[in-house]
C-alpha cells in the first residue's frame, strides 16, 4: 500500500484530502505545521508528499527545496493563489506537479495516482537486469548465482559455479587444469590441479546428458577443457 505525506496546517482542507486519499486505498499521515511536516517528509519512508505552501514555522518552498536535496519522492504542491503556482514554477524547486485550492477531489486523487505510477516506472527501470549466459539448454544467472539446465534449476557448489562459468564466458578455448586452477582457486588454497578434474566430473553430472559424450565441456587429451558452443 502507497504511504502519502500531507502536509496541511488548514485541518479541514487535510481531512478531506485524507479522506478521499484513504478511500482510494492509499495510508496517510498529516502534518499540520512546517516543522514536524519537514522532519517527517525527510525522517519518513513516504511514497507521495502532498505539500502546502503557505504554513507556519517552515513553508512548503523550503520543505520542497530541503527533501528534494535528499529525496526523489514525488512531492505535489497545493496553493490557494493562481499566482503562488506560477511563481513556484519559475523557481524549480523540484516539485512534481502543482494543485490550486480549491481543487477538485477525484482530480487530485488522479494526480496522487499518476505521480505514483510515473515514480514506480522510473525506479522500475534503474533496477539493473540480471547477467546472464545463454548456451543452448544452460542458463547461467551470474548475478543470483544460480544454474538452470533445459529450464530445471540445478545446486553448484561456490567453486563449481566459478569454474562453469569461467568456461562459459570464454567458449571454445581451451584452458589447462594449471590455468583453471589460478583462475578459480587462489595459491593459498590446499589442493592440486587434480580438484580442476574432480569439479569438471561434478559440473558434468549436473549439465550433461551423457557424462562420456560430454556436449558443454569437452576433454581435450593432454591439454585441457574448452567449452564447446
Ligand atoms: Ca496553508
Amino acid at each position: 500500500m502507497s504511504k502519502i505525506l500531507i502536509v496541511e496546517d488548514e485541518e479541514s482542507i487535510a481531512e478531506l484530502e485524507k479522506d478521499y486519499l484513504e478511500l482510494s486505498g492509499f495510508e496517510v499521515h498529516i502534518e499540520t505545521n512546517g516543522e514536524t511536516g519537514l522532519k517527517e517528509a525527510l525522517e519518513g519512508d513516504y511514497d507521495l508528499i502532498l505539500l502546502d505552501l503557505m504554513l507556519p514555522g517552515v513553508d512548503g518552498f523550503e520543505i520542497c527545496k530541503r527533501v528534494r536535496k535528499v529525496k526523489n519522492t514525488p512531492i505535489l504542491l497545493v496553493s490557494a493563489k493562481k499566482d503562488d503556482i506560477d511563481k513556484i514554477r519559475g523557481l524549480g524547486l523540484g516539485a512534481d506537479d502543482y494543485v490550486t485550492k480549491p481543487f477538485s477531489p477525484s482530480e487530485l486523487v488522479a494526480r496522487v495516482k499518476a505521480h505514483l505510477a510515473r515514480y514506480e516506472r522510473l525506479i522500475g527501470s534503474a533496477v539493473q537486469e540480471n547477467e546472464i549466459i545463454e548456451i543452448r539448454g544452460i542458463k547461467i544467472d551470474k548475478t543470483a548465482r544460480r544454474v538452470y539446465v533445459n529450464g530445471e534449476e540445478k545446486q553448484f557448489t561456490t567453486k563449481e559455479f566459478d569454474l562453469l562459468t569461467f568456461l562459459a564466458q570464454n567458449p571454445n578455448r581451451v584452458f589447462t587444469k594449471e590455468e583453471l586452477f589460478r583462475e578459480i582457486w587462489d595459491m593459498e588454497s590446499v589442493g592440486d590441479i587434480a580438484t580442476v578434474t574432480v569439479h569438471i566430473k561434478k559440473i558434468r553430472e549436473k549439465i550433461e546428458f551423457d557424462t562420456a559424450k560430454p556436449q558443454y565441456i569437452e576433454t581435450i587429451w593432454g591439454v585441457g577443457y574448452r567449452f564447446k558452443v
